[in-house]
């Protein structure tokens, strides 16, 4: 009886950010630049 759950228990999807390139969730602000659909979402303070 086994299911393919393995399509259900995938890892979250992920896209490079074009901005940063690093890993970000769809719909989803980069976490590390701020970044969403090509547009800035998030000001990302650098320094003072
Ligand atoms: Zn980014």
């Amino acid at each position: 009886m086994r299911r393919a759950y393995n399509s259900v228990l995938r890892l979250p999807q992920v896209s490079e950010c074009p901005q940063c390139g690093g890993a970000y969730r769809p719909h989803r602000v980069c976490p590390a630049c701020g970044f969403y659909k090509e547009r800035q979402i998030l000001t990302v303070k650098v320094g003072a």
